[in-house]
């Protein structure tokens, strides 16, 4: 007969049913719909604050690199790629 092995480790004086359910925290009493969205009043997305690019005017994020131009404090930090053919395997 297989035993469970979580009976084994049952101390004297522990009560078997706890064991039997496990070591999962469960909620003691109901959230109700006023804590919940109480809780949920500071999860509200708030919109980014993007900015124009010097060099090209295109809006890109605060502190970030260009991603339409690669500039970055007034110069070329990265490369910005020719647009790929996609046929050029075929051609080739
Ligand atoms: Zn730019």
């Amino acid at each position: 007969m297989r035993v469970n092995p979580r009976e084994d480790q049952n101390t004297p004086g522990k009560s078997p049913k706890l064991t039997e359910v496990g070591d999962m925290a469960v909620p003691k009493s109901r959230i109700t719909r006023s804590k919940r969205n109480m809780r949920r009043a500071h999860h509200a997305l708030v919109a980014g604050n993007p900015s124009e690019c010097p060099n090209c005017g295109e809006l890109k994020r605060p502190h970030h690199v260009c991603a339409a131009c690669g500039h970055y404090d007034g110069r070329q930090v990265v490369a910005i790629a020719e647009e790929i053919d996609l046929d050029e395997e075929d051609a080739a």
